[in-house]
């Protein structure tokens, strides 16, 4: 018995009926989007701090608003992104008219992780009503709380025929990528990752790939260590480190390590107390087994600040790691939790070269003064995403692309890059039927003439 093969079939006969083709259609259904949200809101936090213990501001900054405002952007351009664009023509394509038409490419499957549960389901989908697929979402079955206001909820305030939720872990996951969908947009970690991409090869449908890694912040010697260290450890413990473009891991010089960590101590103790377990604005590890591997990975290094766990609530504290060896388990996966490890390097060349050796990150962050040794990190590796001077506030910005390279990811999304990510790019020329002397020239049989048309 196949739980999904009804609503796939559901969802194929309204796609092939053109329910979702016209730009009333879709801007009927980011509003409707946008009611859920805001009826659902207080449901929503409640969610998500029984989830992550995810506060309430957070949950609005990173879940909520940014849904909000990647659908009245949808909504103020959908007509506009939606045009055919007139591209340049060449001689033989003087007197025709040439165009690219954004279409939908039918049905899409959205798969999501737990960490923003909210926030990596809706912005997706927000692109593909946007450019007029239909869609069948998959939330993480371990941000429970959440699934379950999605699952019963959600539908009410879109059109059903289009649009469902269903449900699985892993092994029904797996059934379901069995199944041929006409765009799959993935968003987890770099094993599974490969996974939906071996499955959508069987049928060649085409993936967005929003994945993992280790993301390096480069700390060069001219900086304000306290400066440095309020951002650092602002975007590295926001959800307690669940963050997927969280700064991994800090490279810098021996000496300001030495002037970094009573820097971090200062910025965690300002941001969450004395006693960080007892703050409500630091979240909690999603689950036991998410629990275990983090406190197995403290003791790599040795700790400087923090290092403290609680099981009984999956407490693990804001914890930053020196003295950390590359080849040590802290250093080889991603970290996704409160802890941050120090790894010295003696000059920028070295720590360009410890970035290069390693798989292209998602994000990469350097700090400094002086404005060329961020550009020179920059110039020489590459990442997803870059931002000077701060944390993960390049992906706030819609104008820009979201997403990874190499074993981060493939595609990108956000904004106007989400609508065009889910449409198929048709390459379209319209030519009269007439004038058919002039055409005629390029019929055989050619002759030497032939060639100085
Ligand atoms: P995950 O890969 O374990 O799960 C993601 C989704 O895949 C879930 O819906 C899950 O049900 C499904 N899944 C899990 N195992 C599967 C399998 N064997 N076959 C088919 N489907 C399966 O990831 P996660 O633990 O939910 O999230 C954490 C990871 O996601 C981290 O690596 C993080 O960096 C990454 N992430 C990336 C981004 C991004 O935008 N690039 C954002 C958030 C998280």
């Amino acid at each position: 018995m196949d739980p999904f093969e009804d609503t796939l079939q559901r969802l194929r006969e309204a796609f092939r009926e053109g329910r979702t083709r016209s730009a009333e259609f879709r801007a009927a259904q980011l509003k409707g989007l946008d009611r859920f949200l805001r009826e659902h809101k207080q449901q929503l936090q409640e969610a998500l701090l029984q989830d992550l213990r995810k506060s309430a501001f957070e949950a609005e900054l990173s879940e909520l608003s940014i849904s909000h405002a990647e659908i009245n952007l949808a909504l103020r351009n959908l007509r506009a992104w939606m045009k055919d664009e007139k591209v340049p023509r060449n001689l033989a394509t003087q007197l025709d008219s040439a165009f690219v038409r954004k279409e939908p490419f039918g049905v899409v499957l959205i798969i999501a992780p737990w960490n923003y549960p909210l926030n990596l389901i809706l912005v997706p989908l927000v692109g593909a009503i946007a450019a007029g697929n239909c869609v069948m979402l998959k939330p993480s079955e371990v941000s429970k709380n959440t699934e379950k206001i999605l699952v019963e909820m959600l539908p009410r305030y879109l059109d059903r025929s289009c649009f469902a939720v269903v449900l699985g872990g892993p092994e029904e996951t797996g059934q379901l990528l069995e199944h041929k969908f006409d765009y799959i947009f993935f968003t987890g970690s770099t094993r599974v990752g490969k996974i939906v991409m071996a499955a959508a090869a069987q049928h060649l449908t085409p993936v967005t790939l929003e994945l993992g890694g280790k993301n390096p912040c480069y700390v060069d010697d001219d900086c304000d260590p306290q400066t440095v260290a309020n951002r650092v450890a602002l975007f590295r413990y926001f959800n307690a480190g669940q963050t997927c473009v969280a700064p991994d891991y800090v490279l810098c010089s021996p000496a300001m390590q030495e002037r970094l960590v009573p820097a971090l101590q200062a910025a965690i103790t300002r941001f969450y107390g004395e006693d960080p377990r007892a703050s409500p604005d630091l979240g909690r590890i999603i689950s036991d087994k998410h629990f275990q591997r983090l406190r197995g990975l403290l003791g790599c290094g040795r700790v400087a600040v923090g290092g403290q766990s609680e099981e009984s609530d999956r407490y693990i504290a804001p914890t930053v790691l020196v003295d950390v060896q590359e080849t040590e388990p802290v250093m080889q996966e991603e970290i996704f939790g409160p802890i941050l490890p120090i790894v010295t390097v003696s000059s920028l060349d070295e720590a360009v070269d410890f970035i290069n050796r390693r798989e292209k990150p998602l994000a990469l962050y350097a700090f400094s003064r002086r404005s060329q040794v961020v550009k020179q990190v920059l110039a020489r590796t590459s990442s997803g995403g870059f931002c000077g001077n701060d944390g993960f506030m390049h992906l706030i910005l819609a104008s820009l692309p979201f997403g990874g390279v190499g074993a981060s990811g493939m595609g990108s999304y956000h904004g106007k890059f989400s609508f065009d990510t889910f449409s198929h790019h048709r390459a379209c020329l319209l030519r009269r039927p007439g004038l058919e002397k002039m055409y005629s020239v390029r019929y055989p049989p050619y002759s030497p003439r032939s060639l100085r048309v």
